[in-house]
């Protein structure tokens, strides 16, 4: 039996909800983007509710109404644990998308695809979340893909 401990014992609120893609080769980096202080670079942010679906911004864009999956996974984060940030995170080579191949190599086209995809969500979870902050991010693959940079799209 495996027991660990429990570090949120009687916390029931977050600072945000962090929607990312299911991709293993991103998550734990993007774990520890948000956490991290801005002067790091990162969101600054230290609890935070963290669901992944494949494609991340484009499952809130396909969603046909609130109660689908994806608005779940931003609607209970909001409304049981007030969550005040909305953090939306896509990434250059997403499966979900088609992969990198889909552009033919011009990585500025994917990336420009991405930040529309992003900025369409936001405007989506803004109509019905007016009050919320909205982060978009992309996480594009740099130094020859030895790294991952979270570049934060406005
Ligand atoms: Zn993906």
């Amino acid at each position: 039996m495996a027991k660990y401990p429990f570090s949120y014992k009687n916390i029931h609120h977050c600072e945000a909800v962090v929607l990312s893609c299911i991709d293993f080769r991103f998550w734990k980096e993007t774990v520890k983007f948000v956490k991290s202080s801005p002067p790091a670079g990162g969101l600054g942010i230290k609890i935070f509710d963290f669901p992944s679906l494949p494609g991340a911004a484009k499952t809130i864009n396909e969603s046909a109404d609130d109660k689908s999956l994806a608005m779940q996974c931003i609607s209970v984060p909001v409304n049981l644990h007030h969550a005040q940030k909305i953090v939306i995170i896509n990434h250059q080579d997403c499966g979900a998308y088609g992969g990198s191949e889909k552009f033919n190599g011009d990585i500025e086209a994917e990336q420009q695809f991405h930040e529309t995809e992003l900025k369409k969500a936001k405007a989506k979870i803004l109509a019905k979340y007016p009050d919320k902050e909205v982060i978009l991010v992309y996480a594009k693959l740099v130094d020859n893909g030895d790294n991952i940079e979270f570049i934060t799209v406005s």
